[in-house]
């Protein structure tokens, strides 16, 4: 299946926002789903994870009328890191409650800062009714490391592959990632997504560098698509009374700026700051969309074909 498409499912910042003035581009937070080869792949599980769950949840009930028939949820979720906007929709994704369900989570860990004990303190446990060893669907929570690459084969469920000497067969979804350090204090996971000669890069909660992140730039080469962190207006960033700088995250011209130096085919703005509502951000759209081609507003539901 030659399909490589995506939906976003929560486009906001920091923490969710409910009020009429952000229905337009939506109050949901950091959740981007995206649909290759037949393989559902999440990048973060804020609260727009939740309303994928639930669509996953219908789709698996009305695909038999007994349940030993139905064809079992599988997806994959891509952490960038595990602050609170990213996750707090995990354990409300329903699937995680199916028993027929495989769901692998990755996300940065090591020994000494294990995923899957970092995931198993915040989201599960004292803040939630549940403990992690009481979820029913079939989970792996994977630590990762750079020298390996995430590599899902058609019809079959995502490993962690060597980087050296790996080449992938065609019809192969390959996942590349780096640990940057630009937002504090544990720093963020960048990741490329490629599939059938196409890839997308998602980075969020990055901060860019005057002149532009090298590193960065180097890893998002002529991709076909580039969701970046857009949360501030050059304004808000600067302003010399609470000024933003160093908290983590870009302006409209830093991601228009990594959008040119890595000569991307498409930028996407993502990961908005909670407090502009609709309006602000219609103007922020007029100022920047109209005047850069392929340059798009991200908001919930909007759907971005890489066919
Ligand atoms: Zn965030
Ligand atoms: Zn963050």
């Amino acid at each position: 299946m030659a399909d490589f498409k995506l939906k976003f499912r929560g486009v906001r910042g920091s923490f969710p926002v409910a009020d009429k003035k952000f229905l337009q581009y939506g109050g949901n937070t950091s959740c981007v789903e995206v649909n290759a080869g037949g393989h559902t792949i999440f990048l973060d599980a804020g609260t727009g994870i939740v309303k994928a769950g639930d669509e996953l949840m219908e789709k698996y009930i009305a695909s038999a009328l007994e349940t030993e028939n139905r064809t079992p949820v599988k997806t994959t979720i891509l952490l960038s890191h595990i602050h609170q906007d990213h996750l707090l929709g995990l354990t409300f994704f329903k699937p995680m409650h199916l028993k027929t369900a495989q769901i692998d989570i990755f996300g940065d860990g090591s020994d000494k800062s294990d995923l899957k004990n970092n995931l198993s303190d915040l989201v599960f446990g004292k803040t939630f009714p549940l403990d992690l060893s009481d979820i029913k669907c079939k989970l792996n929570i994977h630590n990762l490391s750079e020298n390996y690459c995430i590599v899902i084969h058609p019809d079959s469920i995502p490993e962690l592959v060597k980087k050296e000497n790996f080449a992938p067969a065609e019809g192969d979804v390959v996942i590349t990632f780096y640990k940057s350090y630009v937002h504090p204090q544990d720093g963020v996971m960048v990741y490329k997504i490629s599939y059938n000669g196409k890839s997308l890069i998602y980075a969020t909660d990055k901060e860019s560098y005057l002149g532009g992140d090298k590193k960065f730039i180097n890893f998002s080469k002529n991709c076909d698509l580039l969701i970046h962190d857009a949360q501030y207006t050059s304004e808000d960033y600067l302003n010399h009374h609470s000024p933003k700088q160093g908290f983590g995250h870009s302006t409209y011209e830093m991601a228009i700026e990594a959008m040119r130096q890595s000569n991307a085919k498409n930028l996407v703005f993502f990961h908005y700051e909670p407090s502009y509502d609709d309006s602000k951000l219609d103007k922020i759209k007029e100022l920047y969309t109209s005047q850069n081609k392929n340059v798009y507003m991200a908001y919930e539901g909007f759907e971005f074909n890489l066919e």
